[in-house]
């Protein structure tokens, strides 16, 4: 597109009510943000899932590493390594029961870094039609060939993989979001792992919005199925910092052999500053936290997630049903979309509305999530406002 096309095409956009622009707010605790006008909000808006992010222990470890410089000066094979960041990837390998991790600054780089080394020309890769957006630009410059199959349909993937006739010098990856992002479902990993038995690939899971929110204890997709990390089946667990571990950066857990290549190999981990050792530290609280008290967490988390489902189903609202904290209330036009969280924003409540291309045209929706931070009467409060304005509009 030449430059001068911009206009046109950013009109195009606004036309098409899409034009999205950044509002600042200012998060007070976990759950209340106010705007520049001190308008107070309650967010159900956020990736926070355990509101570890105004934890004081989370708060403090990162002040003390503070005290290490405010930066990290360099990638992680220069200057920028630190303590931190290592004690960090020690205990997220730890608690994903695999031998190794590698932090990536965010998960964006992490799906990016890991497509990016390990695919190639000579390499398959199957995605899940709604995978996140960093597994789909990691698979676009991986250079690999990409084969993309219907929404969790293990019957289309098989399809796919039985009718290709890859050749024995062709590595084959399948690649899975474990709760999707959008939809709050969770990906089907033992037909997954059946079809993994039979097509001999190598199985990627991202668990950004997993980590912390499914499994008995938040390990995240291998424990919701009752499997350990050791032994799950699942090659690469990919996953975020910055939701559930109220911090910023992303992971990749696999086999020593595996990070070690990724520390060699992969770009965005090569040619980019290191997370300063404060977000490390801060994360790795977190972690500690969840190590701890992820049970009871994960408890509050569901009771959440059910008091919220169950008061908005009773009110006839269209829900994508499902278990998870991502609780889509599918619209369809964006115009509805966007009335109705400018609405909830008008009545304090921040929520989003989601719209393409996050989400397929015809699909527009609000995104509500609750974490295990909300009160009760918060979340009463919130589908009372939401209950009415849906007999409004
Ligand atoms: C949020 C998300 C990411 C990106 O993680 P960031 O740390 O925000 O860059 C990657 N994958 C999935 C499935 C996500 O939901």
């Amino acid at each position: 597109m030449k430059i001068s096309e911009i206009k046109n095409a950013l009109n195009q956009i606004e036309e098409n009510k899409n034009l999205r622009s950044v509002k600042d707010f200012r998060m007070l605790s976990a759950t209340k943000a106010v705007d520049e006008n001190q308008k107070e909000f309650t967010v159900f808006s956020s990736n926070n899932y355990l509101g570890l992010t105004h934890e004081k222990s989370v708060i403090e470890a990162g002040k003390s590493a503070l005290a290490f410089g405010s930066g990290s000066t360099g990638s992680r094979l220069t200057s920028g390594s630190s303590f931190e960041l290592s004690l960090l990837e020690k205990n997220l390998a730890d608690f994903k029961g695999t031998e190794d991790a590698l932090v990536f600054n965010t998960g964006y780089m992490t799906n990016l870094g890991v497509l990016y080394a390990l695919a190639d020309k000579k390499s398959v890769i199957f995605s899940d039609e709604l995978n996140h957006a960093s597994i789909i630009d990691g698979c676009r410059i991986s250079g690999a060939k990409v084969l993309v199959y219907r929404h969790n349909d293990m019957k289309d993937l098989e399809r796919l993989l039985a009718g290709l006739g890859i050749p024995d010098s062709f590595q084959i990856f399948v690649v899975s979001d474990g709760v999707f992002s959008m939809d709050g479902d969770i990906v089907n990993l033992p037909a997954l792992l059946e079809l993994k038995a039979k097509y001999n690939f190598c199985l990627i899971i991202d668990d950004a919005h997993a980590l912390g929110v499914i499994g008995e204890k938040g390990h995240g997709t291998a424990e919701y199925y009752g499997l350990d990390g050791k032994s799950c089946g699942i090659d690469i667990q990919i996953g975020t910092l910055s939701k559930a571990l109220a911090a910023e950066g992303g992971y990749a857990a696999s086999s020593k052999l595996i990070c070690d290549y990724l520390r060699n190999k992969s770009r965005p981990f090569i040619f980019s500053t290191a997370l300063p050792p404060c977000v490390a530290a801060s994360a790795n609280e977190a972690l500690n936290i969840l190590k701890r008290d992820g049970k009871s967490l994960v408890e509050k988390l569901n009771f959440n997630t059910r008091l919220m489902r169950n008061l908005l189903e009773d009110a006839g609202l269209p829900l994508v049903k499902g278990t998870t904290p991502i609780i889509p209330i599918v619209l369809g036009e964006t115009e509805k979309a966007l009335l109705f969280s400018s609405e909830c924003l008008k009545n304090g409540i921040l929520l989003s509305a989601i719209r393409p291309p996050s989400v397929p045209e015809g699909t527009s929706r609000i995104r509500l999530t609750v974490t295990a931070a909300h009160s009760e009467k918060e979340i009463r409060d919130c589908a009372k406002i939401i209950s009415e304005l849906w007999r409004k509009l």
